[in-house]
């Protein structure tokens, strides 16, 4: 028996370990699984160069617990490892021989053998009191007898011959007493589905039953015989789909492997992206968009992050652009650093790289989704576009590459892109200041009276009443020359009708001064600005509109945008007058009675205050009264 000490630069390296290493202490069996199925795909990787000539066998990854013994074991049927290879890779810990191996053998997918995982095998010791390895190598004769390597989580270890007779390593991890967790079997069984759901080597944990068929027997009733049985469990899909070639893929496929990743999920995806990239960097997955409306932050970590099929996190946050973070799905990349720190991983300038990647295919997969099936991207679009504008306001490179496929829904439910819409409105909504207005409601209900008259008028009226649409608005205000959004019920209208177009006014300059005066002393409110305006006698009689800047200001503030150091805003609305009404003309005519025609302004309010929602409490109780009377 061989005695020795660990070669590392501080004594107390097991502890360093133990503590900060890994806060988690379930990431011991991912290393130790991990190692197993990269000790196989270096001997497949052996055997496809001709290197190793004998027979792979089966290459099945078994785990083991044993209770009474209280023992974990991990055993492959790998490379294994000489007793000299055992010195130099367990012992010099520092030592990574994926290195060494690749630059052996250079040709090789390099992409296949996991690397770099740190102080992998020695989070063993976060959970035993001692680890047994056993191991035999596929290489023939020399010092090619089997060892066992034994250590306590002290840095002094033993090494002796062994008998034992298959190739590959076995890791006997004798489990703490604080670490028993790790004796049960359903904690491990939803480890490995954690971790090593897609490993690309089987791996089987203890068993599981399942039916067969009695051939030749039938029951009572004459229906097949079946009989319970037990296997064993493999508890991965060694072949996941984001590793093939999206040619090879149905739709089908994706939905299926979806409900796979998200049994718990109840509606299906909207959309799927597949990426598969190799330059500049290695990186596949499948990106699903999720059918959501509201709350997004329950949608959140749902993206997986491998490594060559290893689980890392579902944590992505900062790993992938922002808005991402709410897609569903899997990203694969041997290019992510395997570093245990998620704050490392954030400001690691290769994982900026491929996030800004991922962003980039994205918006090109929208993209061609939009040009080569608008159809159902339009059916689609109410559900994704929560996604794409999120997207739009936290990435700005998204948000330049979005602008070829965001669209806008008018009221009617019809799409246009930025582009078209601009083009559709312009003859109509064009202002004096040569901007394009573009006209939006956000409450079809509270706003119809407003979307009529604007349909009335031969305007378009936008449908923007998503919970980051007020955000999207100042967005495009930004970036799009000559263009201003207005809500439907603010005072631009009037302002978009050309002079020529305008009907004649049916009030003398003298009829408006009096009846502005009549108005303004019956209604008596400060925060109105009476204004008049030629418009059809088929358009309301009195209209309320607001300036848009107002109350957008309003808004803001209501927000808690910190500004009320100012004070509040005031209130100011505009009451707009259609001088063409007839109401309005009985209004100026000297055989109307003064009280009736007091009457009549109230009345003519208070219905435009009701179509701004803004009639409310005594006010309305008023209103109803005087209706009542005047009906009478
Ligand atoms: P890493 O995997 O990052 O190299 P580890 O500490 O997990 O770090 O493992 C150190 C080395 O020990 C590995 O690189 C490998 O050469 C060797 N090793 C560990 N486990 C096995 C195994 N099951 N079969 C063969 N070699 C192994």
């Amino acid at each position: 028996m061989q005695q020795g000490k660990i070669n590392v630069q501080t004594e107390n390296i097991f502890p360093i370990i133990k503590k900060f290493l890994y806060s988690d202490h379930e990431i011991f069996l991912r290393e130790l699984v991990s190692n197993a199925v990269d000790a196989t795909q270096k001997l497949k990787a052996l055997a496809s160069l001709g290197t190793f000539k004998g027979e792979l066998g089966d290459l099945t990854i078994r785990v083991k617990i044993d209770k009474e013994n209280k023992t974990l074991t991990v055993s492959d049927a790998g490379i294994g490892m000489t007793g000299e290879e055992v010195e130099k890779y367990i012992n010099q810990i520092a030592f990574s021989s994926a290195e060494e191996f690749l630059k052996k053998f250079k040709n090789v997918d390099a992409a296949n053998i996991i690397g770099h995982f740190g102080l992998g095998f020695y989070s063993s010791f976060m959970v035993s009191n001692r680890v047994d390895l056993f191991t035999k190598t596929y290489k023939k004769g020399g010092s090619t007898k089997p060892v066992k390597w034994s250590c306590d989580g002290t840095p002094e270890y033993t090494m002796e011959e062994t008998d034992k007779q298959s190739r590959g390593t076995d890791v006997v991890l004798h489990i703490n007493d604080d670490s028993l967790e790790f004796l049960e079997e359903e904690r491990i069984l939803s480890m490995l589905r954690k971790y090593c759901r897609f490993l690309p080597v089987p791996i089987e944990f203890g068993t599981e039953s399942y039916s067969e068929k009695v051939e030749g027997e039938k029951d009572e009733e004459g229906n097949d015989k079946y009989e319970t049985k037990e296997r064993p469990r493999i508890i991965n899909n060694t072949d996941p789909l984001w590793k093939k070639p999206p040619v090879d893929l149905k739709e089908e496929d994706y939905l299926s492997f979806y409900r796979e990743l998200y049994p718990m999920q109840f509606e299906d995806p909207l959309f799927n992206i597949h990426l598969n990239v190799d330059y500049p960097f290695n990186l596949t997955g499948i990106l699903y968009f999720p059918k959501v409306k509201h709350n997004l932050e329950v949608q959140r970590d749902k993206i997986q992050l491998y490594s060559n099929q290893v689980f890392i996190t579902d944590s992505v946050e900062g790993v992938v652009p922002d808005f991402l973070t709410l897609l569903h799905g899997v990203i694969d990349s041997p290019d992510i650093p395997l570093n245990v720190s998620r704050s490392y991983l954030q400001s690691d300038a290769n994982v900026k790289k491929i996030s800004g990647h991922i962003s980039r295919k994205v918006a090109d997969k929208l993209e061609e989704i939009f040009k080569n099936r608008r159809d159902e991207f339009e059916k689609k679009w109410d559900d994704i576009r929560i996604f794409i504008i999120y997207g739009m306001l936290t990435d700005e490179k998204f948000a330049e590459r979005a602008m070829k496929f965001l669209l806008l829904k008018n009221t009617n439910d019809k799409y246009f892109t930025i582009e078209e819409y601009k083009s559709h409105i312009t003859d109509l909504q064009t202002n004096k200041d040569k901007k394009v207005v573009h006209l939006y409601a956000n409450d079809t209900e509270a706003q119809h009276t407003y979307i009529a008259a604007a349909a009335e008028r031969g305007y378009d009226v936008l449908l923007l009443d998503g919970p980051l649409d007020s955000h999207l608005i100042n967005h495009l205000e930004q970036k799009l020359e000559g263009v201003q959004f207005a809500r439907v019920d603010a005072d631009v209208m009037e302002k978009l009708i050309n002079k020529e177009d305008q009907m004649p006014s049916k009030l003398s300059e003298d009829d408006q001064k009096a009846l502005k005066e009549l108005i303004e002393k019956t209604i008596d409110n400060k925060e109105f600005m009476v204004s008049f305006e030629s418009q059809s006698p088929d358009e309301v009689p009195m209209m309320i509109t607001r300036p848009e800047f107002m109350r957008r200001m309003k808004e803001m503030q209501q927000l808690g945008g910190g500004m009320h150091t100012f004070g509040a805003f005031p209130d100011s609305y505009n009451l707009v007058v259609n001088t063409n009404h007839p109401q309005i003309d009985l209004l100026t005519k000297k055989e109307t009675a003064e009280e009736h025609k007091q009457k009549l302004v109230s009345q003519l309010f208070d219905l435009a205050l009701l179509a701004q929602n803004m009639l409310k409490g005594e006010k309305l109780t008023t209103f109803v009264k005087r209706s009542v009377e005047m009906i009478g």
